[in-house]
């Protein structure tokens, strides 16, 4: 689960964080109280979505002004022009695709007097195991660029779960950033803070890009994207609170309702499939014969009806499905099982394009038999290669 910048924020300063000054806001007529409560005399007005980029955005409409999403402003008038200019409008961003966000909220921040921008993340390393620090000199850039053209900018550090932030990982993270003196001692109790966060709230991913150095001399979190495990959200019932649905995909809100594991992509075919694994071999395979999958989707081993019902709405909701490819292995499933579902599935919800049904496993025959008299227009498949060439022959037919 994503969060927006503004409330990322207000969660790293309960661990102590520092963060700017800032309000957020949801309608124009909120910018002028905001940027007096603040005071200036500069401020930041930031839109808040879930992508990141938004400084080197676009708007899509003529009418929200020439800048980005993140913009300086100078007086309250100004904040008051950008707020009304911003809200509401489409931020296209690299992180967005070409569709871009709407921009629903904005975060008005005090502006702050930067002298350098570093780069800090957290995220959990699936090799070592460990919560991983990542940093580099390089702040306010595209990383993925620095770590492509100058991967010797960039220091990684992996924290041991049992001795948890050590002295020396902040010594080495002051080190990564030259810092010395009393920003090194900041350095390191940031490194301190941001752990305690990363681990007691059960982040997944926390990104701080810019970390800064103020005019003044002081270590500053000015930008920050956190995602949470959501596997563990159970545990933080006040994070789940902070769940913005509007910046979800649709498909994706329903298919949690149901407990579908559904990722919604840009193709044409709709898959459902049975395992993780053989979900991502199916996707693989669609993309082998030359076409695009329009969805993930593991609809677990213990489907019900009822589930195979609902993602086959889902599936069939998507305008961009050409053609559907049911892939299941009856392990602890039976494919007659399976097969009933998925023919209820059709009945209920209807069936516009190609259908192409691969079982295996438990019951195999009998499934393969209830789905060739059901007098549904089903393309029955032997294997996943034959499945995969016959769904992909017919949305090319089409
Ligand atoms: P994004 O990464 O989505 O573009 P950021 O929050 O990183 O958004 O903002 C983009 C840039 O705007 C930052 O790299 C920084 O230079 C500047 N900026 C952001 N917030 C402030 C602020 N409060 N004061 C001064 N400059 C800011
Ligand atoms: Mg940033």
């Amino acid at each position: 689960m994503n969060i927006h910048e503004y409330q990322a924020k207000a969660l790293l300063k309960t661990y102590g964080v520092p963060i700017s000054k800032g309000v957020p806001i949801m309608r124009p007529e909120d910018a002028e109280a905001a940027a007096n409560e603040l005071g200036g005399p500069v401020w930041v007005v930031k839109s808040q979505i879930h992508a990141g980029g938004r400084g080197k955005g676009k708007f899509k409409e003529a009418d929200a002004g020439e800048q980005g999403g993140v913009r300086l402003a100078r007086s309250v008038d100004e904040v008051k022009t950008f707020a009304s200019q911003m809200l509401g409008k489409t931020l296209v961003t690299k992180q967005t695709g070409p569709a871009g966000k709407q921009v629903n909220r904005l975060y008005i921040e005090e502006g702050s007097a930067i002298d350098k921008e570093f780069y800090l993340s957290a995220l959990v390393d699936r090799e070592t195991g460990h919560v991983a620090f990542v940093v580099s000199t390089e702040g306010g850039m595209d990383i993925e660029e620095v770590a492509h053209s100058t991967p010797e900018k960039i220091v990684t550090l992996t924290v041991d779960p049992v001795t948890g932030v050590m002295p020396h990982h902040g010594r080495s993270v002051a080190k990564a950033l030259k810092l010395t003196g009393d920003l090194a001692k900041q350095a390191a109790s940031l490194v301190d803070q941001l752990y305690a966060a990363f681990v007691g709230m059960d982040m997944s991913m926390l990104e701080i890009n810019p970390l800064i150095v103020t005019k003044d001399g002081n270590l500053r979190v000015l930008d920050a994207k956190v995602s949470f495990d959501s596997n563990a959200l159970y545990r933080h019932p006040d994070l789940a609170d902070l769940r913005d649905l509007t910046e979800e995909d649709e498909k994706e809100i329903e298919a949690s309702k149901y407990d579908l594991a559904y990722i919604a992509l840009d193709g044409t075919i709709g898959c459902m499939v049975n395992g993780a694994g053989l979900a991502m071999a199916t996707l693989d395979i669609i993309k082998l014969y030359g076409e695009e999958p329009a969805n993930f989707l593991d609809v677990g081993g213990g489907a019900s009806e009822e589930k195979v019902t609902a993602a086959f709405k889902i599936i069939t909701a998507d305008p961009q499905v050409k053609g559907i490819l049911v892939n299941i292995f009856g392990g602890i499933m039976k494919c007659d099982v399976i097969a009933n579902g998925v023919i209820a599935a059709v009945k209920a919800v209807g069936l516009s394009v190609p259908l192409v049904v691969r079982l295996e496993g438990t019951n195999v025959e009998e499934g393969k038999k209830i789905i060739a008299e059901s007098g549904l227009n089903v393309l029955p498949a032997d294997d996943l290669d034959d499945a995969a060439q016959k769904i992909v022959a017919a949305v090319k037919g089409n």
